[in-house]
């Protein structure tokens, strides 16, 4: 049986409850097994002895141990064991969110127990995204227990994500199961949503923002309505059917806006106004024309993907953030958001609070909150509290 005794100080480390712990936490002895090439599942014991669960072990990875929770016994799983067993209690925790025309986070990597494997549902598509070399190798037998347990008509994996170079593993999209569905409609919120797997942005669709699309469509009544980062205009749909008087969506991606106006013309909504651009210069265009909204939605992508980028993307928030707040017309809304794992939310409000230094009037903040129950949030891990949304007034 495979065991990783730890040492002290790696034990302290997984006693925190932080699921990573990098080669340099580990004794060099415990990582030379040619086993563990690309991945297999250990059990860990800390330095006195006592079980700490599971674990993916990688020599590929610079996080040697990922830890994956319990598993009773003394022994170790096989993998099709492990995975029957993580992947159904990852789809039990979402039961209540799956009905018709679903989209919905499946499966989230360390929140659910299953480092590296990110299961998206879109109705009757799985897309899936493989982060560690142990759960790239798996793939057909993770297809197989999905296909045991929900009947789909693709499960494609989206594996052109970058972060998989770190595990040396290629850039590929690949057809795990199915036929290829270029298109699939989804249903949020009473709105249509067009997700496409293949030519999509991630897997298709942000799902972390269904908590604040269902806010926007409560907040938009008679609105005008400036979505920032739009992608493919979701929060413009859940505005435009909440009753917004106009919705203008603003990215520089023209694929995805096409498909914004493409969805409006499906749920019968009108128009929305398309701006293609680099954000930072159209609102700067928008506040010099003079032009007022509101409600504001500020979605943009991580800009500090990593420490050393968290200085500069502080500047970037923080000039968004100010630049949005000036474009609120009095008692407008601004939703503004940072999904940077490396922006803390204590960081995030006190970006914020800079960004509101010196404006002629108040800012209040209305409401916090983050992803939806599908993007579970661990208490020990802060990380996973990644996605953090504030919902600001302009109180003259
Ligand atoms: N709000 C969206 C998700 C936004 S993802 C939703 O709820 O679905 C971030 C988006 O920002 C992507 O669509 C990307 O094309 C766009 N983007 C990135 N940098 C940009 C920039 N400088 N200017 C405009 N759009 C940008």
């Amino acid at each position: 049986m495979l065991v990783i005794d730890l040492e002290k100080n790696a034990s302290r480390l997984a006693r925190r409850g932080h699921p990573w712990l990098y080669k340099d936490d580990l004794k060099a002895a415990d990582l030379v097994d040619p086993v563990f090439s690309p991945g297999t599942i250990v059990r860990v014991r800390d330095h006195e002895g006592r079980d700490l669960g599971l674990a993916c072990a990688s020599i590929r990875s610079k996080i040697a141990l990922r830890l994956c929770g319990s598993w009773p016994g003394d022994g170790v799983p096989s993998l099709d064991e492990f995975l029957a067993n993580r992947i159904g209690r990852a789809i039990s925790l979402r039961e209540g969110l799956i009905g018709e025309r679903t989209g919905v986070r499946l499966v989230y990597g360390e929140a659910d127990q299953i480092p590296g494997l990110v299961v998206d549902r879109y109705d009757d598509v799985l897309v899936l995204q493989a982060t560690t070399a142990l759960i790239d190798a798996s793939l057909p037998l993770v297809a197989s227990i999905l296909g045991e347990l929900i009947e789909t008509r693709m499960i494609l994996a989206r594996n052109d994500l970058s972060i998989r170079r770190l595990e040396r593993l290629p850039q590929e999209v690949v057809l795990l199961a199915g036929e290829p569905v270029e298109r699939v409609s989804i249903l949020e919120h009473g709105v249509t949503h067009l997700v496409r797997p293949y030519a999509g942005q991630k897997t298709g669709m942000y799902l972390d923002q269904r908590p604040a699309r269902k806010r926007v469509q409560e907040l938009a009544s008679g609105a005008r309505v400036l979505d920032l980062f739009s992608y493919q205009g979701a929060f413009s749909m859940a505005a435009l059917s909440g009753g917004a008087a106009s919705a203008t969506m603003v990215d520089q991606s023209i694929s995805a806006l096409e498909l914004g106006l493409e969805t409006a013309r499906e749920n019968g909504f009108s128009e929305p106004e398309l701006i293609q651009g680099n954000a930072f210069d159209v609102v700067r265009d928008l506040r010099n024309r003079a032009h007022q909204y509101d409600l504001v939605i500020l979605d943009p992508p991580a800009f500090c993907k990593n420490r050393r980028e968290v200085e500069g993307g502080i500047r970037g928030y923080r000039d968004l953030n100010r630049a949005s707040l000036r474009l609120l017309a009095p008692e407008g809304r601004l939703l503004t958001c940072s999904c940077s794992h490396h922006l803390k939310p204590e960081m995030f409000e006190n970006v914020i609070r800079q960004s509101a230094l010196d404006l002629p009037f108040r800012v209040i903040v209305e409401d916090r909150f983050g992803s939806g129950e599908d993007h579970p949030v661990l208490v020990r891990v802060p990380e996973t509290e990644y996605l953090k949304v504030r919902q600001l007034r302009r109180w003259d």
